[in-house]
């Protein structure tokens, strides 16, 4: 039982519209997998089938080897899910709806939820409806983590958040793989995703675009080469994988797909006095991922 999730060929279609495309993936016990996409990308569709919350079209989704369609109970009792938009009842205190959220998970650590409480800085004696979104996502978020579940699904749970509770977060979740658990987290929040994860899945239109560490991929997209010059600087646009080539007086920067061995046997000669490498940032490999043409597929 070494695999937390198991999806196999998991399509969803509504009417010709295909949400989700004959999606194949892998989570293994103990890993934070982190799961994005552009939004209508089809992720929380994937958490829904996942769930056995709605019916496939084709395909497989499998909890600890549990059958999500077929043995939805046993499953669910593995899980604690935080959806991106939480129903909770208007009417109870931010503690009364902790109470239900546990018996519905059906096991609680009661110390480390009043711990969560105080880390989080939830008031539980306010009514749900006078909650900010921020304070509704805690109250969901702490039921989870109190769950202590072998496997948290949590999707976009950070969205309302401020800057000290993403940190409140991120060590909770930390302390939750150090605990064993396992966790899928939907996000769109890139920093939390490079500090978290250990592997990520890219869905763009219903399709697994790609899927690996953050460091894989950001070896799949180009690199950036800046170089000043005392002279005018080389020509290079004709170089295989070179483009997006831009000169300015002494100064060229380019980028470059695949080995830049080729581009410095034509930059040394002509005598760099600098000479800058850049690896995409997050927000450009996600930008050339998410936009047309992204993805090796
Ligand atoms: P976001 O980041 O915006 O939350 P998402 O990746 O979670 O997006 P989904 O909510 O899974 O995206 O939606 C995927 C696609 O499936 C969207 O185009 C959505 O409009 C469509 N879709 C979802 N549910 C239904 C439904 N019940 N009937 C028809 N289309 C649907």
């Amino acid at each position: 039982m070494n695999m937390a999730i198991r999806i196999n060929n998991l399509t969803k279609r509504y009417g010709s519209f295909t949400a989700l495309d004959n999606l194949n993936l892998e989570v293994k016990k103990g890993e934070i997998f982190g799961f994005l996409g552009p939004n209508g990308a089809g992720k929380t569709t994937t958490i829904r089938l996942l769930l056995g919350l709605i019916r496939p079209t084709a395909g497989l989704a499998a909890i600890f080897d549990l059958d999500t369609q077929k043995q939805k109970e046993a499953a669910h009792k593995l899980v604690a899910y935080v959806p991106g938009e939480a129903n909770l009842w208007p009417f109870l205190t931010g503690a009364e709806t902790l109470h239900l959220l546990e018996k519905v998970h059906g096991k609680v650590d009661e110390k480390y939820r009043d711990e969560l409480i105080k880390r989080f800085a939830l008031d539980p004696n306010k009514k749900v409806r006078a909650y900010s979104k921020g304070n509704k996502q805690k109250v969901s978020l702490i039921a989870a983590l109190a769950s202590r579940a072998e496997l948290l699904i949590l999707d976009e749970p950070t969205s309302g958040l401020d800057p000290l509770m993403e940190q409140a977060f991120r060590d909770s979740i930390k302390e939750a793989q150090s605990n064993g658990q396992t966790v899928f987290l939907s996000s769109h929040i890139l920093g939390e995703v490079e500090v978290l994860c250990d592997r990520v899945a890219v869905l763009k239109s219903g399709k697994l675009v790609e899927l690996g560490t953050l460091a894989e991929m950001r070896h799949l997209s180009a690199v950036t080469i800046e170089a000043t010059f005392a002279g005018k600087p080389p020509t290079v646009d004709h170089l295989a994988g070179v483009g997006n080539v831009k000169v300015h007086n002494h100064h060229l920067s380019c980028q470059v797909n695949g080995p830049i061995d080729e581009l410095l046997r034509v930059i040394t000669p002509a005598r760099p006095i600098t000479l800058l490498s850049r690896e995409p940032s997050l927000e450009e490999l996600f930008l050339s991922l998410y936009g047309d043409g992204g993805g090796r597929k």
